[in-house]
C-alpha cells in the first residue's frame, strides 16, 4: 500500500510518500480502506519527537480516519465487507480499573492512532473493531475524518469533566483550531453564552458564524482577560476553554468568575508558564484537565454531528500524496477548522 512515513524526526522533509506492506487483520480487528483522514497538531508533534518517544519505523503519522471496510478478522462481527466507517483513535487495554470503570481515556496502557501506533495517512489501516462505528451513508468521509478526534474531546473536556450547564457562561481561547471549533459549537449546543477570545478578525468572524456572541480580537486587545471583565459586568465568566497554555493562562485565570472553571486538553502556546496561585484559592477555581474522550463520549457526540446538531470545518484538502504541504499550512496556522486528506 502507499502511505506517507517517515524513519527520523525533523521537519516537514521526513516526509515521505512510499510503499509499505497492507496490514492485515488479527482476531477481533478489521482492515479498513481509508478514503480520508485528518491532520491534528499533534502529528507535527509526533514528526518533530520529543525525549523518550520510541517509534516503530518507519512510522506513519495520523489520529483520524475513515473509510470502508476491507478485511475481517476472525471472530469480528457487527461489521461485514464494505461497510462505511469512522475510527475512534482511542487505544485502551479494556482491562484494567480504569477500562472497567468505562474511562477508557484514562488507560494505564493508553495509546493513541499516529502517536506511537502507525497512523492514517496510509491506503489501509488495521483497527480494533471497538474502535469503530459505522457511518451514515449520506454522512462525508471527510466530513467524518474531521471530526473524530476533535469532537470527543471538546465533549470529554466540556460536558463531561466540565459539567457544562445552559446558562453557563464560556470563554474560549482561540478562535479557529479544530477543538476549539468544535467547543463553540458544543456551547452553543447547550445554551450556554459563548465568548472567543482571537488573534484576527478573518478568525473571530468564522467564530461568529458557528454561534460565538460575544468576540474579542487580541490583536487589538492585547489584555483580553480586561476585555472580559467589561463584557461580563466584572463577573468573569463560568468556564474557560484555554487549550493555549503560555502567553494565555495568566489571563484566563483573571477572566474566570468566582467559582469558575478552566479546562484544558492542550498546550498549543506552550507548555510551561507562571501562575498566580491568588487566583486559584481566592477565587475557589478549579482547573480541569483531561485528553481525548470516553467510547461513551465518541458515541454520544458523533450522533450529534451525525444528526447534524454539530457540524464540522473543514479548512482544505489535500491529496495524500501532498501530506507535506498540509502539514506546513497547519504548521503556520493559517487553517480554519480541519484540514483533511484524500486518499485514493
Ligand atoms: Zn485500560
Amino acid at each position: 500500500m502507499k502511505a506517507i512515513l517517515f524513519h527520523e524526526h525533523g521537519g516537514p522533509e521526513v516526509l515521505e510518500y512510499s510503499d509499505l506492506p497492507t496490514p492485515q487483520p488479527g482476531p477481533g480487528e478489521v482492515q479498513i480502506r481509508l478514503h480520508a483522514a485528518a491532520l491534528n497538531r499533534l502529528d507535527l508533534w509526533v514528526r518533530e519527537g520529543w525525549p523518550g518517544i520510541k517509534l516503530e519505523y518507519p512510522h506513519i503519522p495520523g489520529a483520524d480516519g475513515a473509510g470502508e471496510v476491507a478485511a475481517l478478522g476472525e471472530g469480528v462481527e457487527g461489521f461485514k465487507l464494505g461497510d462505511r466507517v469512522l475510527i475512534n483513535s482511542v487505544l485502551s487495554c479494556g482491562a484494567c480499573k480504569h477500562c472497567q470503570a468505562g474511562k477508557d481515556n484514562v488507560c494505564v496502557d493508553f495509546h493513541l492512532l499516529g502517536e506511537t501506533i502507525r497512523g492514517t495517512y496510509a491506503q489501509y489501516i488495521v483497527i480494533p473493531k471497538d474502535n469503530l462505528i459505522h457511518l451514515p451513508d449520506d454522512f462525508g468521509y471527510h466530513e467524518a475524518a474531521a471530526s473524530g478526534l476533535v469532537y470527543q474531546t471538546a465533549w470529554h473536556s466540556m460536558v463531561t469533566r466540565g459539567k457544562l450547564q445552559a446558562d453557563e457562561s464560556v470563554l474560549i481561547v482561540g478562535a479557529s483550531g479544530g477543538v476549539n471549533t468544535a467547543s463553540i459549537q458544543i456551547a452553543k449546543h447547550f445554551g450556554a453564552k459563548v465568548y472567543v477570545v482571537g488573534s484576527n478578525a478573518e478568525k473571530l468572524a468564522l467564530a461568529e458564524e458557528l454561534g460565538a456572541d460575544v468576540l474579542i480580537d487580541r490583536s487589538k486587545e492585547e489584555n483580553w482577560s480586561k476585555a472580559v471583565y467589561k463584557a461580563t459586568d466584572r463577573q468573569g465568566v463560568d468556564i474557560v476553554v484555554d487549550n493555549v497554555g503560555a502567553g494565555s493562562m495568566p489571563l484566563s485565570l483573571r477572566a474566570a468568575s468566582r467559582a469558575g472553571r478552566i479546562l484544558t486538553v492542550g498546550n498549543t502556546g506552550g507548555a510551561k508558564f507562571e501562575i498566580d496561585n491568588r487566583f486559584i484559592f481566592g477565587k475557589h477555581l478549579s482547573i480541569i484537565g483531561s485528553t481525548m474522550g470516553t467510547r461513551d463520549d465518541f458515541d454520544t457526540v458523533m450522533e450529534l454531528v451525525f444528526e447534524g446538531h454539530l457540524k464540522p470545518v473543514i479548512d482544505q484538502k489535500f491529496p495524500l500524496q501532498e501530506a507535506r504541504a498540509a502539514q506546513e499550512r497547519l504548521a503556520a496556522g493559517k487553517q480554519m477548522g480541519k484540514i483533511t486528506l484524500e486518499i485514493s
